[in-house]
């Protein structure tokens, strides 16, 4: 007999329908005598739905009062799917964020969970209940109501997995596990039985949004055993998520190609080469709390330089107006910016032992006339920001270059 979380997204809860066939589902799963803890996201559209009410009171909404509107749509399906269960017959009980209760800073729009009290919940599964937790919320020290960020649900699943030291967390989704790219970009992707934690890690921070990054980080530090299934499928095995030293074989050389379409680029021109002006200009920027992604500072000529990075798109008119006030300060010429940018990147653990793998992407790219705006590397993986307009033909190209659609690549 194991304890499974279970978590169920957006899609596999759209409706009531959908919701009656995860009760099913859960109710397999309890007959073959485990213990159940059942994550649900809001049925899908409806978080966004939420926001854009939000919007229209308020073009840029209270962060604490948007947290209490966002985290609505998980209530409902908690309730619903409570319901169903109890129609087949089954013990079920709900629980928000906030009654279980999960614990969270106070960032609203992406609080982190601090911890989760179990004490409820191994209650009631002792008691014979299926307990349904709300995905994507929590509560600060306040009381106030939280929401972990867009795909927040994945992060709630596991951190409760890792609380109530689960045998595995299974998140189920509208795709039958991890793709070596995004299935519905390239329709020769394929799905890998397996994936490293660390390429995982990659591939979340890269855009993959098939796992939220956050969830991936707990189950790291915590060895949570996690797999993303199809809600859709039965029997499949899905994708496990591997720690490496339960691996011995060897990896292919580059498991899989990550992309975003959120990124948007800034520039400092004509800044003094001085030191201390790196710190200078993204001081400001990180004390707004906008993460900076790749840095590129040019080589500089008659003391004077070009400093160029990325944000995400949501931050670049906040970013932006930061350095019009910098601008001054510093003495730069001139800011530019261009908010239609897009990341492409390769992941791969075997990169580590591999030459040549920059080389491929950078002349596969050129071979279809796209400029690389910045490169930013690590171990195990390679970016390259390039125009938006070309990120498809950039994912699918590269696909095709390093035989990710062959079997065995
Ligand atoms: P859910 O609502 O179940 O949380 P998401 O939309 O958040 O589902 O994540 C699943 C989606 O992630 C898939 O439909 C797919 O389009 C996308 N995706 C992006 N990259 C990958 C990948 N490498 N493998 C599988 N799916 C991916
Ligand atoms: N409902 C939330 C969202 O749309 C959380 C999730 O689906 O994981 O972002
Ligand atoms: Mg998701």
């Amino acid at each position: 007999m194991a304890l499974i979380v279970q978590k169920y997204g957006g899609t596999s809860v759209g409706s009531t329908g959908r919701i009656k066939n995860v009760a099913k589902r859960v109710a397999r799963w309890q007959a073959q005598g485990h213990r159940l803890v059942v994550v649900p996201s809001a049925m899908s559209g409806e978080t966004n739905r939420l926001i854009a009410l939000a919007k229209e009171i308020s073009p840029n909404p209270d962060p604490r009062e948007l947290d209490v509107i966002a985290s609505t749509g998980e209530q409902v399906t908690i309730g619903l799917l409570s319901m169903a269960l109890m129609e087949l017959g089954l013990k079920a009980k709900s629980y928000t964020g906030a009654q279980v209760k999960v614990l969270t800073d106070s960032a609203f729009t992406k609080a982190r969970i601090i911890s989760i009290d179990d004490e409820r919940i191994r209650a009631d599964l002792a008691a014979g209940y299926i307990v349904v937790v709300a995905g994507f919320q929590g509560v600060d020290e306040n009381g106030n109501i939280t929401t972990l960020g867009r795909g927040g649900s994945d992060t709630s699943a596991v951190a409760l997995a890792a609380a109530l030291k689960a045998d595995e967390c299974q998140i189920y989704t509208d795709v039958d596990g991890v793709y070596t790219t995004d299935p519905r970009i390239v329709p020769e992707a394929r799905r890998l039985d397996s994936i490293t934690f660390e390429e995982m890690l990659e591939m979340a921070s890269l855009g993959s949004k098939v796992l939220q990054i956050r969830s991936v980080e707990f189950a790291g530090k915590y060895k949570v055993k996690l797999r993303v299934l199809s809600s859709f499928e039965e029997g499949g095995e899905g994708t496990l998520i591997t720690f490496e030293d339960d691996i011995k074989m060897e990896r292919p050389i580059i498991s899989g190609i990550a992309f975003n379409r959120d990124e948007a680029k800034l520039t400092v021109l004509g800044v003094p080469d001085r030191p201390g002006i790196a710190y200078q200009i993204l001081g400001p920027i990180a004390d707004a709390n906008i993460d900076v992604d790749m840095i590129i500072q040019n080589v500089g000529h008659d003391g004077m330089t070009d400093f160029s990075f990325t944000v995400n798109r949501n931050e670049y008119e906040k970013a932006k107006a930061i350095l019009e006030q910098v601008k001054g300060h510093i003495g730069a010429r001139e800011i530019a910016g261009d908010n239609r940018m897009a990341k492409v990147s390769v992941v791969g653990v075997g990169m580590r032992s591999h030459v040549g793998i920059a080389s491929k992407m950078f002349r596969t790219l050129a071979e279809e006339g796209i400029n690389i705006q910045m490169i930013s590397t690590s171990e195990i993986k390679i970016s390259v920001a390039i125009d938006e307009k070309y990120l498809e033909l950039a994912v699918r190209v590269l696909h095709k270059a390093f035989e990710l659609d062959q079997v065995g690549a």
